[in-house]
């Protein structure tokens, strides 16, 4: 079993409550549970746990992951500066690997951008980027602005039309109600198959 790297105990929890961040198993208590009982609890979630862990898998030197569903290696040792090179991505520290990534993603994100918002009739409408911890995008129709899930670099190109179809159509209509579905299927007919992708998304965390 996983050891949690992280427990926190509080006086005022009621129960018992484990997430998984970032690699790693963070445990919040009330302050009268034994470490005895954490372990059970942890014992009685290892299925979840384990799953969890999956979907955030460590990536070393010298590993592969995917963006966009293509394979790279992961290279924290190279002399060469900082950058994506055939399928090879450099970096020596989590920011230059931050910036790298956010780069990749912008340039392929602004033209899918470009592409859908030039097909539906948006072509005033401004993208942002950003990582979000539980949502895969949001728009602001008064400011025409939809803003984009850096984490979807570990998806697909049709996982990221699909979220780029869901906020334009809330530029339309602004809850999700039936209208806002009926629009929205028009658009991108296979929109539920292709997000339900997403649910599995392994997003690798990196080691340096
Ligand atoms: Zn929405």
């Amino acid at each position: 079993m996983c050891k949690p790297l992280k427990i926190i105990k509080r006086k005022n929890q009621k129960r018992i409550v484990c997430r998984v961040q970032e690699a790693k198993v963070i445990v919040s208590a009330p302050t009268m549970v034994s470490n005895q009982q954490i372990q059970d609890f942890l014992l009685i979630h290892k299925d979840w746990i384990l799953q969890q862990l999956q979907k955030q898998p460590m990536i070393h030197h010298g590993d592969y992951f995917e963006l966009f569903d293509i394979s790279y290696q992961f290279d924290t040792n190279s002399l060469i500066p900082s950058g994506i090179y055939d399928h090879r991505v450099v970096a020596h520290t989590s920011l230059e690997l931050k910036q790298i990534l956010y780069d990749h993603f912008q340039k392929i994100c602004q033209s899918r951008f470009n592409c859908i918002a030039h097909s539906l009739g948006f072509d005033d409408c401004d993208l942002k980027i950003k990582e979000y911890k539980s949502r895969w995008g949001s728009c602001k129709p008064k400011d025409k602005l939809i803003t984009i899930n850096i984490n979807l670099i570990f998806s697909n190109i049709l996982c990221l039309d699909a979220v780029l179809y869901h906020e334009f159509a809330h530029l339309v209509v602004s809850d999700h109600s039936k209208k806002f579905y009926q629009i929205l299927l028009t658009w991108c007919p296979d929109y539920r198959q292709i997000h339900a992708q997403l649910k599995n998304i392994v997003i690798p965390q990196f080691q340096f």
